[in-house]
């Protein structure tokens, strides 16, 4: 099954004003598209991270991606780890995107979904999150290519409540995820407490700031929202603080789970973790971990280790997601509702032929066709295309955002409280 043609084409889609701790989001979330077109002339494709920077090393290992056969996964991401050993997380991206695309090729030329040449599902539906964000007026894009508003600001506990409750009638989301590490923590424990009166005590809970806190406020947050909280997601930012963090709730009674997708990002990562217990549940991302495989890996480590697994998202669209879902079908340990910042993208950018993917009582059915199961509407990819040359963006920067809309002096700072 040799690939003779290899695109990517850089795509830009419409993104709310969303905060975190890095800034707000721009109004275009970037994505690269990978395309590998097999001498049948099937089609593969997969979603990257967005940005110049990754693009051109898509560019480069065309070299190593074009007369090669699909199958020949292992060896390719040995090559592309040769080609970058100077930045071997670029490569694992690289490589990884690579993957998702061969596989979705493979699939596709077999009559096989991408689940099955995982090793097959152990479940037919996979459960998401919903992801609430404090955010400013506004639905992305900007000029002409403005977008409705449909779940409006949200700067307080109230607001987030209202975001909760449209999130669910829309979704049917089961649990519950708040980025945090926006406002003072004692607004933010508030707006969870808003939320556990509000939705009930079955419905889990929980909050990342983006390792927004100092070990001290990270312990005392623990503390406060203690049976609250279904895991407590990066309250710091170094593998030392989150170990410190678990000790001291330990030591009160509190096991309270804490989750990363920040200090574990790499299998390199996961011993030092292990012997810390600075770590309790892994936000796995195939986008960085080196494909799907690699997730699949990853959940037979985390599960040796005692470790649970639940997956982190970026602005994305059905490609990624549906990536998402095959890998979490097909990994028996992924039992945590996974992350997904799908809703939060407009229906009128999706590239997939037919449209959104549905979510349905908060989860995703686990697709029975071919690949990953849809294939890409070239016209919205070139529409997605023509947003990426018109707009000015070119690499993340929720930096400048956040000076241009709400303080011209904002600094990014890790612990800032
Ligand atoms: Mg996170």
């Amino acid at each position: 099954m040799k690939i003779v043609e290899m695109r990517v084409t850089p795509i830009a889609i419409a993104d709310p004003p969303l905060l975190n701790v890095a800034g707000l989001h721009a109004p275009y979330a970037l994505r690269n598209v990978i395309e590998l077109v097999s001498e049948d002339g099937i089609v593969g494709a997969a979603e990257a991270h967005g940005g110049e920077r990754l693009r051109s090393a898509l560019e480069e290992a065309k070299a190593d991606v074009i007369g090669r056969s699909a199958w020949d996964l292992a060896r390719l991401a040995e090559v592309i780890e040769q080609r970058f050993t100077a930045a071997p997380r670029e490569a694992l991206r690289v490589s990884g995107a690579i993957e998702v695309a061969a596989l979705d090729l493979v699939g596709k030329a077999i009559g096989v979904p991408v689940a099955e040449l995982l090793g097959g599902r152990v479940r037919d539906e996979v459960p998401f999150s919903a992801y609430l964000f404090y955010k400013l007026a506004g639905g992305g894009g900007e000029g002409d290519d403005q977008r409705e508003d449909r779940y409006g600001e949200a700067l307080d506990p109230a607001g987030m409540v209202r975001q909760a409750q449209a999130f669910i009638a829309d979704y049917g989301f089961e649990s519950i995820k708040l980025k945090g590490g926006v406002f003072p923590p004692d607004q933010e424990i508030a707006a969870i407490r808003a939320l556990h009166e509000a939705l009930g005590p079955g419905t889990p809970l929980r909050i990342d700031p983006n390792g927004g806190w100092t070990t001290e406020t990270s312990i005392r947050v623990g503390r406060d929202l203690n049976g609250i909280l279904e895991y407590l997601e990066d309250p710091t930012n170094t593998m030392a603080g989150m170990s410190a963090t678990r000790g001291a709730l330990l030591a009160d009674g509190n096991a309270m789970p804490l989750a990363t997708n920040m200090v574990v990002t790499a299998f390199d990562h996961i011993h030092e973790a292990v012997l810390t217990d600075a770590v309790q549940v892994i936000l796995a991302d195939h986008h960085y971990w080196g494909g799907l495989r690699a997730i699949t890996q990853l959940g037979r480590l985390a599960q040796t280790h005692g470790i649970g697994l639940s997956m982190h998202s970026n602005s994305h669209l059905g490609l990624s997601l549906l990536a998402m879902v095959h890998v979490a079908a097909a990994t028996p340990h992924l039992t945590y509702a996974s992350d997904t910042h799908y809703p939060w993208q407009d229906a009128s950018d999706e590239i997939i032929e037919g449209g959104r993917v549905p979510i349905v009582d908060g989860k995703i059915a686990v697709p029975t066709c071919p690949g990953l199961g849809a294939n890409l509407d070239q016209d919205a990819l070139a529409r997605g295309r023509e947003r990426y040359d018109r707009c000015p963006y070119r690499e993340r920067d929720d930096r400048t955002p956040m000076r241009e809309r709400v303080d011209p002096n904002w600094e990014f700072k890790l612990a800032r409280w």
